[in-house]
């Protein structure tokens, strides 16, 4: 099944063929590849239990059809985690270390320097995507992965009547 079709049909669906680019897109990485490693690892278990999938499992049970880890802008390369296109709402679901929660985000102690401006360089192009996704009539919803589930399904929801009227 092609993840269109699924995106269409708004079913779970566990894990994600490819990552995030936004996230994990480099041509220069470290020399210590385990620290990568091991965070990729970390990230890959938060994705596939935490937060997002819990928020869409709560949508999903409330008859609530969605995308998921689409392009809101076809000339865009950036991704958003849930929306709808026509009713132009983008929803982010940020990991906490990728995109430097301040409570979250511990820096990995080797190549600090390089992580810093790493994530220093995530946590541009997401204010870079919320400006260009505004500028074109889009609502924009990020949340934390830290935040309880059923607080952000309601703030979604919140939003999707407002723009269903
Ligand atoms: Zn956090």
């Amino acid at each position: 099944m092609t993840r269109s079709l699924v995106s269409r049909i708004g079913r779970t669906r566990y894990g994600r063929a490819m990552p995030n680019p936004a996230d994990s897109h480099s041509s220069s990485r470290p020399a210590a590849s385990t620290e990568i490693v091991r965070r990729n690892m970390q990230r890959q278990k938060r994705r596939d239990t935490g937060c997002e999938m819990a928020v869409r499992r709560l949508l999903h049970a409330e008859g609530i059809r969605y995308r998921v880890d689409f392009k809101p802008l076809s000339d865009e390369r950036f991704r958003a985690d849930i929306g709808w296109k026509t009713r132009r709402i983008a929803v982010f679901i940020d990991g906490c270390f990728w995109h430097a929660c301040p409570q979250h985000c511990t820096m990995p102690k080797r190549n600090t320097e390089w992580w810093e401006a790493k994530l220093r360089a995530n946590s541009a192009r997401d204010q870079r995507a919320d400006a260009v996704l505004r500028s074109r009539g889009w609502a924009v919803l990020r949340f934390w992965e830290h935040e309880p589930p059923h607080e952000v399904a309601a703030a979604i929801r919140t939003h999707l009547m407002r723009r269903a009227s």
